[in-house]
């Protein structure tokens, strides 16, 4: 997901100006980058396309050496827009989003962004680029393949630190949203999976907290699974080497022959997901036994039928395969496994609102 051509032109930004000042001590601002029509961006050369995504993505009055470029200190968020089938654009769960930013601000030292003007902004931002010409339809085809290949509007909240060159926590962050649009995040067909050396995140670490420093060792690791020809790594605890922790940037389930969907139990090495926490409700509805609990990679390999991974960007992707020390454990042959595909379609369904919203999840924003 590089910050792509067609990222949309309002971003929102609010800088921290303590605790004394009026609305909570952020001030807030909209930002309406340079643009032309979404048509006329659709027919530029790729070098103007490119000058014209460079000068959205640029903020000059931002400082470049400070606790985020120096020393990784930001946390961000990742939730999606999407295109509704009786029209309009909704969000899925923002209010699960704007709290979990606040407990990584928090976790990180930061000033907490309040979670109600996370969820305005965000808001905000997608009705503004919109109104604009900027934004998706929904499109009947996607139903085909149970929205495998549909598109949304990514949202991307994230702080950025305020200047300086001396080991510190940030106290006066930036807190800036920009949203691009996005389609499927892992390609059909190829969905194997290796177990890598490395490790995610440790026990008293920041495994828990959406930071950006984490992403350093996810990014290594999915790059070297990669190299070797998959599309997923997994890591295991750091203490025991032993246990399943997560994919490279998303939870993981596994559904054992027993009948129980087991996914690893929210400790300060697991982020909770949202997504995670959203495939739990939707298997207990469906009377699945659902455990929340440490499990070993040989439990895996003996007992586990389906395997799959949740996120934001990964939605619940079926894994057919996962490599450990040379051997290779295969989940229903191969094919997308029963539970998995109606947990999958369940929550795509809600989301593109082909099911109904019983839950109250969906954030209409236009
Ligand atoms: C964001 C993230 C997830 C998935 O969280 P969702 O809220 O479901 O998108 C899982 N693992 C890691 C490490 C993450 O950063």
């Amino acid at each position: 997901m590089a910050f792509s051509l067609s990222s949309y032109p309002v971003t929102y930004r609010a800088k921290y100006t303590g605790p004394g000042s009026h609305n909570k001590g952020w001030t807030e601002e909209f930002l309406e980058k340079p643009h032309k029509t979404p048509a006329e961006e659709a027919a530029l050369s790729a070098d103007a396309a490119a000058a014209l995504s460079d000068s959205r993505n640029f903020y000059t009055d931002m400082p470049l050496v400070g606790y985020t470029t120096q020393y990784g200190l930001s946390c961000f968020e990742g939730l999606k827009a999407l295109p509704q089938k009786d029209g309009g654009l909704a969000i899925f769960r923002p209010d699960r989003n704007g709290a979990r930013f606040n407990e990584s601000m928090g976790g990180l030292c930061m000033p907490g962004f309040p979670a109600d003007a996370f969820v305005k902004a965000c808001v905000e931002t997608v009705k503004r680029n919109a109104a604009l010409g900027f934004t998706l339809p929904y499109k009947a085809e996607w139903e085909k393949d149970s929205f495998m290949t549909a598109d949304s509007i990514y949202i991307r909240p994230f702080t950025y630190a305020e200047g300086g060159i001396g080991v510190n926590i940030c106290r006066a962050p930036w807190v800036v949203i920009v949203t691009t649009p996005v389609s499927a995040y892992f390609s059909a067909g190829k969905s194997e999976a290796v177990v890598t050396e490395r490790i995610r995140a440790t026990p008293k670490g920041t495994g828990w907290i959406k930071a950006a420093s984490n992403y350093v060792i996810s990014a290594l690791a999915k790059h070297e699974a990669a190299d070797a020809g998959f599309m997923e790594c997994v890591f295991l605890d750091a203490t025991h080497r032993k246990y399943v922790e997560e994919g490279s940037s998303c939870n993981i389930f596994f559904y054992l022959k027993s009948g129980e969907l087991v996914t690893p139990a929210l400790m300060d090495t697991i982020l909770p997901g949202i997504t995670r926490s959203s495939i739990i409700e939707l298997a207990k509805d469906r009377k699945v036994k659902v455990t929340e609990r440490q499990i070993a990679i040989d439990e895996v390999f003996a007992e586990a039928k389906e395997c799959f991974v949740s996120g934001t960007a990964a939605g619940a992707t079926p894994i057919e395969s996962l490599t450990y020390q040379g051997k290779k454990a295969v989940f229903n042959e191969g094919k997308v496994g029963e539970l998995t595909a109606e947990l999958r379609d369940t929550l795509k369904g809600i989301q593109y609102g082909t099911l109904p919203d019983t839950k109250g999840w969906m954030v209409q924003v236009v």
